[in-house]
């Protein structure tokens, strides 16, 4: 089975209505196949409204674990696949170190989005210290497992993204993503796409999806750059 490639950006918590709405202007111009952008909250609708009829796709970086109910602040999955959502992050790095959260809820998010009817794109990632621990595939098997145990990974993405990579301008070599990869695509349905998230930037995305169980990228700072952007698609779409 061909795996479909997919460049997704995440623009963290970056960006104004006047901003977003010249970035977009700029991507829908170019208007190409295989990428979205997650969006703040905010900014969702504006998104939905631009991208509507374009081959761009979007989604959000998080969502409540819960269906509805009294959880001020909260953002539910079906608010969000009103809205025309196709994406959500799940477990994103930032969302485990500095938000506590664990396995189990990011298992239970997953499983939220599923239930929805969106794809989630699951992301997994060592620290530098487990990495250097030689523990790089027992964490990220245990991040894959918590999700595993309680969901099937049909229509699902995963994002291999390790911390010591992602905002700090170092990269994993394109055989260090590759490794790691190969390893977590044993688990996973034929199929999948796993994408590598951490400091792809137009000169260095070429030879990372080059990797054979590369199959696109979750782009952060670099996202936030029209042209970046467009030529890290454009890389991955070779
Ligand atoms: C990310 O936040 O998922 C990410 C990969 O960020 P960056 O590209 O900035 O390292």
């Amino acid at each position: 089975m061909k795996r479909s490639r997919l460049v997704a950006g995440n623009w963290k918590m970056h960006g104004s209505r006047a901003s977003i709405a010249a970035l977009l202007d700029e991507l829908v111009k170019a208007n190409p196949s295989g990428c979205a952008v997650c969006a703040p909250f905010p900014y969702l609708a504006q998104v939905a409204e631009r991208l509507r009829g374009t081959r761009i796709a979007w989604g959000a970086q998080n969502v409540s674990e819960h269906a509805q109910g009294a959880y001020t602040g909260e953002v539910s999955a079906a608010m969000l696949a009103d809205l025309g959502c196709r994406y959500v992050i799940v477990g994103h790095s930032e969302r485990r170190q500095l938000y506590g959260e664990t396995d189990a809820l990011a298992a239970a998010k997953f499983a939220a989005v599923k239930a929805a009817g969106m794809t989630p794109i699951l992301c997994v990632g060592e620290t530098l210290k487990e990495r250097d621990a030689g523990r790089t595939e027992a964490v990220v098997a245990q991040q894959l497992d918590a999700v595993l145990e309680k969901n099937s990974f049909e229509n699902s993405v995963l994002a291999y993204e390790p911390v010591w990579a992602i905002g700090t301008g170092r990269n994993a070599t394109p055989e260090q993503a590759q490794a790691v990869h190969a390893f977590l695509r044993k688990k996973l349905p034929q199929g999948t796409s796993i994408l590598y998230g951490g400091s792809v930037k137009p000169q260095n995305a070429a030879a990372i999806f080059a990797m054979p169980d590369v199959d696109g990228g979750l782009i952060g700072g670099a996202s936030l750059v029209a042209g970046d952007f467009l030529n890290i698609v454009k890389a991955a779409s070779i």
